[in-house]
């Protein structure tokens, strides 16, 4: 399963923005947007004129680091976004974000999507009862996540469902962090995914 093994960082600083790939660190002042927030390379501090293709561009490389999904596979999703009719830019995020390691990090058991990716990799959750060690893995509504129980006795997991407590998960996600699992109760809204992205961007890059 092939996935991006270079600097999370530098691809933060490429976008301009942070896109929260490192978890707690990112929220440190050794966050690298804070100490050099221009782009990386020998010209990253030059002016630039952007094209329209540049920005389209800029828009479809922001979305597929936040999501950690590399070029085919992001060209496929958007692919089957078209085909689901409707409009395509919101279909496309509504499927990255019910990527199982999207639904992970976003009812707080994994620190940044990096993370958890890594622990949906290595076995530590469940769908419906069944374990699933897909990142890609389109969970549907009514499906339900859970930390394996085996897992629930590692120290990190521990921590996780432990700090997951306090977080709010968005409104088409249903969690109890006792049980330290959760379900998907409705597809999400544009509005309940908050990731700076202006999709429309992506279908015109696309269409061209
Ligand atoms: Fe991005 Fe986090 Fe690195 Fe900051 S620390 S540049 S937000 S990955």
């Amino acid at each position: 399963m092939a996935r991006y093994t270079g600097p999370h960082c530098r691809l933060c600083r490429r976008e301009g923005l942070k896109l929260y790939l490192k978890g707690d660190r990112c929220y440190t002042g050794k966050c690298a947007i804070d100490r050099r927030s221009y782009a990386p390379g020998q010209h990253g501090q030059g002016r630039k004129k952007v094209s329209e293709y540049g920005i389209q561009l800029r828009a479809k490389q922001k979305a597929r680091r936040i999501y950690g999904v590399l070029e085919k596979p992001f060209r496929t999703y958007f692919e089957r976004a078209e085909r689901q009719g409707g409009v395509a830019g919101e279909n496309l995020l509504r499927l990255l974000e019910r990527r199982l390691d999207n639904v992970v990090y976003r009812l707080g058991l994994g620190a940044s999507r990096v993370e958890a990716r890594q622990l949906v990799l290595h076995g530590h959750f469940t769908v419906n009862g069944k374990k699933v060690n897909i990142p890609s893995f389109q969970v549907r509504v009514g499906e339900e996540i859970a930390v394996s129980d085996k897992s629930k006795n590692s120290p990190r997991i521990k921590e996780l469902i432990e700090r997951s407590a306090d977080r709010t998960p968005p409104a088409w996600l249903e969690y109890d962090a006792q049980e330290a699992k959760g379900r998907v109760v409705a597809l999400p809204s544009r509005d309940q995914i908050d990731v700076p992205v202006e999709e429309h961007l992506i279908v015109e890059l696309y269409s061209r």
